[in-house]
């Protein structure tokens, strides 16, 4: 019988470093509110290249404060890509971490 994981509450402080959530999330909100999955992560200084599974490639910049950090800590999105297949298990995953002032990790 196969029955869904449910999976662990995670928490991470909610002035967590933008890049790093990314890289462990592997998702990207886009400006017009599709969530996209990441492929690939380069951190050129201040600023990174996403290449999403649907082949965009999207140049951030890393702020806490910036709409994608938002987006993501209030898990705010219309639809999910299609071309980038999200499997169901990330978007679970993604929908039991928790953005907290007060515990979880900094991802140092
Ligand atoms: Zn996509």
């Amino acid at each position: 019988m196969v029955t869904m994981k449910t999976p662990k509450k995670k928490y991470y402080r909610k002035q967590v470093d933008l890049f790093r959530l990314i890289q462990k999330i592997k998702l990207w909100p886009s400006r017009n509110g599709i969530l996209h999955g990441v492929k690939s992560f380069k951190i050129k200084g201040v600023y990174a290249e996403i290449t999403t599974h649907c082949n965009q490639k999207i140049t951030i910049r890393n702020s806490r404060k910036s709409r994608a950090a938002r987006w993501l800590r209030n898990k705010w999105f219309f639809r999910k890509c299609k071309g980038c297949r999200i499997p169901n298990w990330k978007l679970k995953k993604f929908s039991f971490t928790f953005f907290s002032r007060h515990q979880g990790s900094q991802l140092k």
